[in-house]
């Protein structure tokens, strides 16, 4: 049984993991993103590939990248400028050629939207709009058979989406954008927009106010649970999937604001758009794991 090296590129850790044809996660190795820069992430993927292969026997890489894609190449078309070095990276060529391997390269929030259609939530389901919610905010969209690109790779690039005009700034260079307001990063800017004395740097601390029945916290999270309904509801009409899958870490807590949500975009939208079912993501950190694993399958075939 063939088995492939799956690589998530996440904000804060970059995650390798050799992957049979059943999903199976066999082995697991994290090392921190601590650099950001085209190099760094280059000798990750090196250090990830080198050391699954040693003990597996990879038949082919798959990976979930930061940015925009070209899926035909393995390049990156476009990334926000906190990634140095990166723009114009052929990850795809350069590690096919090293490790004699095909290598598939995706988005990181596409291969979520994937991993979720292979073996999580969205699983059978004929059309998909992913929208995945983590450090920042991506999407994907599934139909007829396959993930739709886009020209430049962008497809359902909904983070970028502009929600409040004139808004906060984003790292993409509009301002309002999806991102800044229903990211794990946006809650707690967000709370310290409206305390500007906190001190708290993480999602988590912002749901520990959030369960210690904080009242900031508690309006933050109804602003964001209005900002996400209004996401979806635009996403349904744009595209008009049979399902709406929500994923990404940020699903995680959805304990908090699930019902909430579920109630306000029906509320929100129309008579049709009310129709499609949100669907919670089930594979949770693994999900873009798994996209990528089956990207890699997919090439193998
Ligand atoms: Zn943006």
């Amino acid at each position: 049984m063939p088995i492939v090296a799956a690589i998530d590129t996440g904000g804060t850790k970059i995650v390798g993991a050799a992957v049979d044809e059943k999903g199976n996660i066999l082995k697991e190795i994290r090392i921190p993103n601590t650099e950001r820069n085209g190099s760094f992430i280059m000798d990750t993927y090196r250090k990830l590939i080198w050391e699954l292969d040693s003990e597996y026997e990879i038949s082919a890489v798959g990976i979930g990248a930061g940015g925009r894609i070209d899926e035909e190449s393995g390049t990156v078309l476009y990334a926000v400028d906190i990634y140095k070095d990166y723009i114009g990276l052929q990850i795809g060529k350069i590690l096919e050629n090293e490790f004699a391997v095909p290598v598939e390269v995706t988005n990181d929030c596409r291969a979520a939207v994937i991993g979720e259609h292979w073996m999580g939530a969205a699983r059978g389901a004929k059309d998909v709009f992913g929208i995945i919610l983590g450090t920042g905010v991506g999407g994907g969209y599934y139909t007829e058979g396959h993930m739709i690109r886009g020209y430049r790779g962008g497809n359902a690039e909904i983070g970028h989406m502009i929600l409040h005009p004139g808004g906060k700034k984003c790292l993409c260079g509009q301002r309002g954008c999806v991102e800044q307001y229903v990211s794990g990063t946006a809650l707690w800017n967000l709370y310290r927009d409206k305390k500007p004395e906190a001190t708290i740097t993480s999602g988590y601390e912002f749901f520990n106010l959030y369960a210690a029945g904080d009242e900031t916290a508690q309006k933050v999270l109804e602003e964001f649970v209005n900002d996400l309904a209004y996401c979806i509801v635009n996403a349904a009409n744009l595209f008009d999937p049979e399902i709406c899958l929500i994923g990404g870490g940020l699903a995680d807590t959805s304990e908090y604001w699930w019902d909430k949500l579920k109630k306000t975009y029906s509320l929100y939208g129309n008579s049709h758009t009310k129709n499609i079912p949100l669907v919670k993501a089930a594979q949770g950190n693994r999900a873009a794991i798994l996209g990528a694993a089956k990207l890699a399958f997919d090439v193998l075939k």
